[in-house]
């Protein structure tokens, strides 16, 4: 085994899980998410599949993710940049096509300088800060736009769009008053299209506007909290025993011993550790699949490496290289999250580069399954 584990990318669940979206956003259109590399599973892999089912218009954090994305794909699919300009990238920006979102007063006046030295209009996306106090422009700057319109004069504005603060949370009153907000500062740019809503927001039963911003869900991950997940998992992580052996009761495993066997106990060794993104506080709380049974993590994450407690599987299916499911039919991103205390984008995320990773072609049945809840 060279790599420590194999990751499994399932474009066929990412498009499948497209189209799902597509049609609940309906008669919104569907952008891809693709900032940090794709959440982890590859920006040009995940931007071509997606493409490939009609989506046409993609979402990148950085400016240096775009001028990567850019040249991967099509001519004329355009790729927005949320994090907006860098000072001193305009001219950068500009160079590769790609389409900044003006979060600011200050960008919005340096992408017209860029635009009258260029003798040319130039596309944008407008951010407005409806409430999360993040990016985009805030009160005052909006203001002071209103009264400004020229600045606005050599830009050419694809959307208008702000962000939830609390998407993920359905129920919440916030979501209502950030829709409030949008649509009574987008009432002073009638005929730009608008788009407000994340993973979170698509599954909330609201109007969706002219666009939506579709991330996690693409990817498998619940867009809400508490509710069924109706995504397919595009993920699979099976590492393989490095090695085995029986100790005694009484036994400490790992860096503090901060496992103690109760009893005489088979210990596993895999080789993922937090180097790879598995995270740490999984210590003695996270779990992994042998066979369908669930192996808890006994003592702490190593850096390249995992023990398990296999005591409670059969010989058979105990030897160096078996196979050990981390993410795959028994266990999800959700979950993982869940027992890490963080959220799904973190997982996905941070799956290491050492993983040999192979891409299940769209187009062919989506074969990740799950047969958790
Ligand atoms: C990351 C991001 C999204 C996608 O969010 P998901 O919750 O992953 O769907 C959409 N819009 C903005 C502004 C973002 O930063």
């Amino acid at each position: 085994m060279i790599a420590g584990a194999h990751l499994t990318i399932d474009l066929e669940a990412l498009a499948a899980n497209y189209r799902l979206i597509r049609d609940r956003a309906a008669p919104a259109a569907v952008g891809g998410v693709v900032k940090a590399n794709g959440y982890g599973l590859g920006a040009v892999e995940v931007a071509l599949t997606l493409i490939g089912e009609g989506c046409r218009h993609l979402f990148v954090a950085l400016q240096g993710e775009a001028e990567a994305l850019v040249p991967e794909l099509p001519h004329g699919i355009p790729v927005y940049i949320l994090n907006g300009l860098l000072p001193g990238g305009d001219a950068a920006c500009a160079a590769v096509g790609a389409v900044p979102v003006l979060n600011s007063l200050d960008q919005i006046e340096r992408w017209s300088a860029e635009a009258s030295a260029r003798h040319a209009r130039l596309p944008a996306v407008l951010q407005v800060d409806s409430g999360m106090s993040r990016m985009g422009l805030p009160a005052d700057e909006i203001e002071h736009l209103l009264v400004r319109p020229e600045l606005l004069r050599s830009i050419d504005l694809h959307f208008i769009i702000s962000h939830l603060a609390c998407a993920d949370e359905p129920g919440n009153a916030i979501n209502g008053a950030q829709e409030t907000r949008f649509r009574a500062i987008a009432a002073h740019f009638p005929g730009v299209p608008l788009a407000l809503d994340n993973s979170g927001g698509i599954f909330q039963a609201r109007s969706r506007f002219d666009l939506v911003r579709a991330g996690i869900a693409l990817y498998g991950g619940a867009p809400h909290g508490n509710a069924p997940n109706p995504m397919q998992a595009t993920v699979a992580l099976e590492a393989h025993i490095a090695q085995l052996r029986t100790i005694p009761a009484e036994t400490g495993v790992g860096y503090g011993l901060t496992f103690k066997t109760t009893r005489e106990s088979r210990i596993a060794t895999i080789p993922v550790g937090y180097a790879d993104g598995w995270p740490r506080c999984l210590g003695n709380k996270g779990a992994a699949y042998i066979s369908g049974i669930r192996v808890p993590i006994a003592g702490r994450v190593s850096m390249d490496s995992i023990t398990l407690d296999v005591t409670d599987v059969p010989d058979e299916h105990l030897y160096p290289g078996a196979p050990v499911e981390l993410l795959g039919p028994h266990q999800n991103i959700d979950q993982v999250a869940a027992d890490a205390d963080t959220i799904s984008y973190e997982i996905l995320t941070q799956l290491s580069r050492r993983y040999e990773r192979a891409y299940l072609p769209a187009g062919t049945r989506a074969r990740i399954r799950s047969i958790t809840p």
